[in-house]
């Protein structure tokens, strides 16, 4: 093999970004990747029955309909159908109507009660501002803002968050908040929580929180397909230990601090080892897969609308849930994400067969099987569940890192959702991206602005790479043409 310009290693979505970005520039790429199949965290597999397709990853992306890296790329003109499910979110609720987010804002405020006009209040603004919004929360957090009215609009909501909820007081609306910020895993509320909260819930109602037609792959595939037609290469089932075994001028690691340590311990300075070695992992995630023979029998039909669903019970049961699990106590009713993707894709039910997706926050490295877990959890919202379970596959926190690296003890983040590892990510240092080591760069959700299938990481990187690297100040186009010039939107790197 001739030498690359730029390695890759590991192709989740910031590694096919970074590669994307890199190729779109003119360079040669090649890219590494363990697993058999690439896409890192938009993997699926046909786990039970050929025809039915799960996710075993990601599975719901707001922010792949609205970052500036995907917007830039434009999923949509490259036949990625984002479909929007015709619930955003919904909370479950004992003895009551459950809360919904719909993507149509004063459809939710109607929905809630008296709660109704705080939450438009509380939303309205940010969804006006939405992608200066998405582009502020998902920037390397090194620059300034492009929409200058998003600080003064986040600021103060982000300490009534903090304080009081938003304000928000019937159990309905407060647990549907309480609900979107436990996407941030971690103890709860704190400043990243609400700042994942008021993104993650501004989206709900302008980009929405979309599936792929088909799966979360086809993001990953049409993120190959453009590298691939810009001359780059993908090779899976290649597990990198050494970075002398990359035959590049550039090296992009796709993977935590844990993975660089072990890839390169022992060429970094101590100091810096010593920084890696300090960056701190979360709470765990233990996923459930289930084929089931007909949708979920909801207690209230209304969720069987949504895309999303949420199980943490009230505002206090979800706080409670994730205090213990970030404090590593094993809880019997821990916070479940939940999702039936034929809701919104009805093409992923064959034959009356379904997947339904869930996970629920552990404590980091929780050994437990959460398909008894999720099970009990999910009867308790739908009774009969059970019944309609065929097959179920569970794979606990401890056993993710397997599955992929980058989930150190289950921690799907890549790294602990701190204040202070949301901006100092991995390192307290200036450029996140670049490491001490000459041509070699971060590109993982390790890195700002974090985890998601947004690609922002391994844009950033890329863009720190081929400048100091390459020279090339001017961002590729990323379109599907070609041709279009990528806006500022992108921000600024480090
Ligand atoms: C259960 C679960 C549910 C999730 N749900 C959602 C969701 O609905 N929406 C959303 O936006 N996000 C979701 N996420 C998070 C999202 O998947 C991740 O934040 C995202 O995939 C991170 O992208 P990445 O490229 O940084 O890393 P990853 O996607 O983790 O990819 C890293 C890749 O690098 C490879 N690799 C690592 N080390 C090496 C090595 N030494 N040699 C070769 N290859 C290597 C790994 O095999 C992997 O393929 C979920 C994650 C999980 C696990």
């Amino acid at each position: 093999m001739t030498r690359a310009d730029v390695a890759v290693v590991g192709s989740g979505p910031n590694g096919l970004a970074a590669a994307v970005t890199m190729a779109r520039a003119g360079l040669t790429v090649r890219v590494h990747e363990q697993a058999a199949a690439f896409g890192g965290g938009l993997r699926g597999e046909a786990l039970f029955d050929s025809r039915v397709w799960h996710d075993v990853c990601a599975a719901v992306h707001p922010m792949a309909a609205s970052s500036a890296f995907f917007r830039e790329f434009d999923l949509a003109a490259r036949g990625v159908r984002l479909l929007q499910p015709p619930v955003a979110y919904g909370h479950p609720l004992e003895g009551r109507p459950a809360a919904l987010a719909h993507r149509d804002l004063d459809a939710t405020a109607a929905g809630l009660g008296r709660d109704g006009r705080r939450w438009r209040r509380l939303m309205a603004p940010l969804v006006r501002h939405s992608s200066g919004v998405a582009d502020f929360l998902l920037s390397g957090q090194r620059s300034l803002p492009r929409d200058l009215a998003v600080p003064p609009l986040l600021a103060p909501r982000m300490l009534s968050h903090l304080l009081r909820a938003n304000g928000l007081r019937t159990e309905e609306a407060r647990a549907l908040l309480t609900g979107v910020a436990a996407h941030a895993v971690g103890r709860l509320p704190s400043v990243p929580s609400g700042a994942i909260a008021l993104l993650l819930g501004q989206l709900a109602h302008a980009s929405g929180w979309p599936l792929p037609e088909g799966g979360s792959v086809r993001i990953a595939e049409a993120l190959v397909a453009d590298l691939r037609a810009h001359g780059g290469s993908v090779h899976t089932g290649q597990r990198v230990t050494d970075l002398a075994e990359l035959d590049a001028q550039v090296v992009l690691l796709d993977t935590t601090p844990r993975g660089l340590l072990a890839l390169a311990g022992h060429r970094l300075p101590p100091r810096h080892r010593r920084a890696l070695a300090r960056f701190r992992y979360g709470p765990g995630a233990a996923k459930a897969d289930f084929l089931v023979d007909g949708p979920i029998p909801w207690a209230d039909p209304d969720v069987g609308r949504a895309g999303t669903v949420h199980l943490g019970g009230t505002r206090a049961e979800t706080l409670a849930a994730e205090r213990a699990a970030a404090r590593g106590e094993p809880t019997d009713e821990p916070f479940v994400l939940l999702v039936d993707p034929a809701v919104t894709d009805p093409g992923r039910a064959v034959g009356g067969r379904r997947p339904v997706w869930a996970y629920a926050h552990v404590p980091n490295g929780d050994a437990r099987d959460p398909v008894p877990l999720v099970t009990r959890r999910i009867e308790r919202y739908a009774p009969g569940f059970a019944d309609t379970v065929v097959a179920a596959r569970g794979v606990s926190a401890a056993a993710y890192e397997s599955y992929n690296p980058n989930y150190p003890g289950g921690d799907i983040g890549a790294g602990a959702i701190t204040l202070a590892q949301s901006v100092f990510r991995p390192t307290p240092t200036w450029n996140p991206y670049r490491t001490p080591l000459p041509g070699v760069y971060l590109c993982s959700a390790s890195t700002p602005p974090g985890p998601s299938v947004h690609g922002m990481c391994g844009y950033f990187a890329a863009r720190v790479a081929l400048r100091r690297e390459f020279g090339i100040t001017t961002a590729p186009p990323l379109g599907p043409k070609g041709g279009v010039t990528p806006t500022e939107t992108s921000g600024r790197t480090p």
